[in-house]
């Protein structure tokens, strides 16, 4: 990303880069439908949100986006593997972009599509729309899905609301108030499922580039410098793509999403314990994060092929734009093999930008116990 690109907060990228044993299973239930008394009513838009939606306004965002075919394909696949289902029904973008989800719903025969967007490249996407000759059909709705007017209950939603370490940015809640508001009982919802996964990680390569570095600096001794750029690399989560090979144990599950079931206050704070064995002899240098989303429909809603489409973005899959999350350590650990690390992990919004994370990990290695704590912002 360069000079030029979407910040959300103080100056990190909005977007975005973002498992896998045990995949979540098929969920019954959709539509989580409110009566009027007990709809939700919109949380108020603060300067965050602002900041926020003002990120997603810039060009290059949404082109990173459309040019991660994993992402962008997985979702045409899912549509079209649902296309039985959203012919002739009427679709909810949640956050629409460019409209290109929408389009592929169009396409795929949806009657109507409300495409919501907030930030102003809701501008470009009614123009997107038009130039496809399908203003007929969708609906550019320009701002806040909690605070637009959709005068009918829908039949699909549909939302690429996943950020870096699946919850940054925290826009699954605007998912939800959309379900609780609009989708009809029985309604489908694409993504239908989430699974956040963590794992010990070595990466020799990038603690000898921020650390070692500056053992020795053109001859001249620099290690003095060591302890602050072990502050600098290493006190925020670090966004960047791994292999498989980094990877010292079988993920844990942090958490499981149902997009048809799940509620905004569970999202506030999320704790898993752990209990890695390390599969080699190598130096601890963090807990890598990833996740996956699944496209299933809701119980009886048969999709058009048994495989259910499955975006991962596993540091064994193919990359995608939101990489892995890093949390590295200030020094590694000498791990032998089969040596246990056991502890917990919890994810909260942060109190001074509910779209920010705090990530606090505890963990006994080796009989020392550690506490690693940072806040994506
Ligand atoms: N659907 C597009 C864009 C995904 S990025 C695509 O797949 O390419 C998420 C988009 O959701 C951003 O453009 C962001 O501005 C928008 N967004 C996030 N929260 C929103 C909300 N509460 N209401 C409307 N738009 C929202």
């Amino acid at each position: 990303m360069g000079p030029g690109d979407p910040v959300l907060g103080n100056g990190k990228l909005a977007r975005r880069s973002r498992g896998r044993p045990g995949r979540p299973r098929l969920s019954g239930g959709g539509g989580g439908r409110l009566s009027p008394a007990t709809q939700p009513t919109a949380p108020p838009c603060t300067d965050f949100d602002l900041a926020y939606f003002k990120a997603y306004s810039h060009l290059g965002v949404h082109e990173e986006m459309l040019k991660d075919r994993v992402r962008t394909e997985s979702y045409r696949n899912a549509i079209r593997q649902h296309q039985d289902f959203i012919a002739g029904k009427v679709v909810l973008d949640v956050g629409c972009g460019t409209g290109v989800l929408s389009i592929f719903c169009a396409l795929a025969g949806a009657r109507r599509v409300y495409a919501v967007e907030a930030s102003d490249i809701a501008v470009q996407a009614a123009d997107i729309v038009n130039e496809n000759n399908l203003s007929d059909k969708i609906i550019v709705l320009h701002g806040r899905v909690e605070d637009v007017d959709i005068d009918e209950q829908v039949d699909v939603i549909i939302s690429e609301w996943m950020g870096y370490i699946l919850l940054y940015e925290s826009m699954l809640a605007s998912v939800i108030f959309a379900r609780d508001k609009w989708l009809k009982p029985g309604g489908l919802i694409l993504p239908s499922h989430a699974t956040l996964y963590m794992a010990p990680i070595t990466n020799p390569e990038r603690y000898h580039d921020s650390i070692d570095f500056w053992q020795d600096v053109y001859g001249i001794k620099m290690s003095s410098m060591k302890s602050l750029a072990k502050q600098c690399a290493f006190i925020e989560p670090s966004v960047e793509t791994i292999t498989g090979e980094s990877v010292l144990t079988w993920p844990c599950v942090v958490m499981q999403v149902d997009c048809y079931t799940i509620r905004v206050e569970e999202l506030q704070s999320i704790t898993a314990n752990f209990d890695f064995s390390s599969m080699l002899q190598a130096p601890l240098h963090g807990f890598g994060f990833w996740f996956d989303v699944e496209f299933n429909g809701p119980m009886g809603i048969e999709a058009n092929s048994d495989a259910t489409v499955v975006l991962s973005t596993a540091p064994e899959d193919s990359p995608t734009h939101w990489q892995q999350t890093i949390l590295y350590l200030f020094d590694p650990i000498e791990l032998k093999k089969d040596q246990i690390i056991e502890g917990s992990v919890t994810l909260s919004q942060s109190i001074e930008n509910a779209r920010f994370l705090n990530i606090h990990i505890q963990y006994c290695c080796g009989g020392r116990s550690f506490v690693k704590q940072s806040t994506m912002r």
